[in-house]
């Protein structure tokens, strides 16, 4: 049987996706070859690729926007130099909600001056600064509107005249925002839209050109919108599996329709979170709680086997927390459904009528 699989990421994506996508890997398009052995030049890759495009940008809101959506290599990771590679000529401001974020600032350093804005760091990033502000002089602003390990979620976004830069990996096609806030929004796959392997990355493209060092032809944003995401071979596997997951998104209402129910999944979890006196939950503030991953400690760690051994038999995977944290993480991304959620809540019930 399926398992209920909170994984934080690589994570759960909707059944036909990967149904699909198994069978292209045996006979893509009714070609008699597999997805994997064709050209990424051939009239039916490249159509793969223009759609992930297309379909990026227009979930966003953003077509016909002067937004230019790829899908490159390097994971998230390699966004938070690239970022700073092509926009960072003097100054960027950082708002630093997490490792993910604390990431981005330092390899930002190493292009220009950086300023923290503000910084969760002193109670281990269990809650979003406020209050903060960003000075007018920067290339851009920098912040990470979800922070997948403590659990916390930037619900709204500072209004600024500089450009604003967002690491959306994992919470991006989960809720409705104004997307034309952002002048650079980048996410790995492997959290809400697709596989590892690929990242997407939507850039204002007036936003480049202004700095005045040279830029490695892969590193650079201009050179990738000119060779339509294929400067070299593209990730062709994870991008095919990306498109599936936004054609999936878009039969199903869109990130409006998923939002609904995402909010739904975070209420269950988090009333149980607050209800069950076995459990408290790691954010302090529950206006900064993520709903996309939820995490929770048990109040009686003496009760950590017979708990994980509930999980377990339940079927359900990945639940534990991050390794720097502890404790438990349920992810609860776009393809997780309601009906997993609950399998959860019964089984922290559970507990509660043993203990
Ligand atoms: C997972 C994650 C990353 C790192 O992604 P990689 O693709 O593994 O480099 C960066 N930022 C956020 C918010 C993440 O959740």
């Amino acid at each position: 049987m399926k398992k209920h699989n909170y994984s934080a990421g690589p994570c759960i994506l909707p059944q036909s996706v990967f149904e699909m996508a198994s069978k292209a890997v045996l006979n893509f398009n009714d070609s008699d070859l597999s997805l994997l052995e064709i050209s990424h030049r051939s009239k039916d890759f490249v159509a793969v690729m223009d759609r992930a495009r297309s379909l990026a940008l227009e979930h966003l809101g953003l077509e016909g926007k002067g937004y230019q959506a790829l899908f490159l290599q390097g994971g998230a990771s390699l966004q938070f130099l690239m970022v700073a590679y092509n926009l960072l000529e003097k100054k960027a401001a950082y708002l630093n909600t997490g490792t993910w974020a604390n990431n981005a600032l330092k390899e930002a350093k190493a292009f220009g001056e950086v300023i923290e804005v503000a910084t969760s760091k002193d109670a281990g990033f269990n809650y979003i600064p406020k209050g903060f502000s960003i000075p007018t002089d920067v290339d851009y602003f920098h912040c990470t509107s979800n922070n997948t390990i403590v659990g916390t979620q930037l619900k709204s976004f500072p209004t600024t005249q500089v450009p604003m830069v967002c690491d959306m990996s994992s919470d991006i096609f989960s809720r409705v925002i104004d997307f034309s806030m952002f002048d650079l929004i980048y996410a790995g796959a492997q959290k809400n839209m697709g596989p590892a392997g690929t990242t997407l990355v939507v850039i204002k493209e007036e936003m480049l050109g202004k700095v005045t060092r040279y830029i490695p032809s892969m590193l650079n944003y201009k050179i990738q919108i000119e060779k339509e995401s294929m400067y070299n071979t593209p990730a062709v596997f994870p991008v095919y599996v990306s498109m599936l997951t936004l054609e999936w998104l878009k039969d199903n209402g869109g990130i409006a329709a998923i939002e609904k129910i995402n909010n739904k999944k975070a209420a269950l979890v988090y009333a149980e979170i607050d209800n069950n006196e076995l459990f408290k939950g790691f954010v302090a503030n529950k206006e900064d709680r993520s709903t996309m991953n939820a995490t929770f400690n048990l109040v009686d760690e003496s009760m950590k086997d017979t708990f994980e051994g509930l999980v377990k038999e339940a079927g359900i995977n990945g639940l534990n927390g991050h390794r720097s944290v502890g404790g438990y993480r349920a992810s609860m991304y776009n393809a997780l459904p309601l009906e997993s959620v609950q399998v959860l809540v019964d089984v922290m019930q559970h507990l509660k009528s043993k203990g």
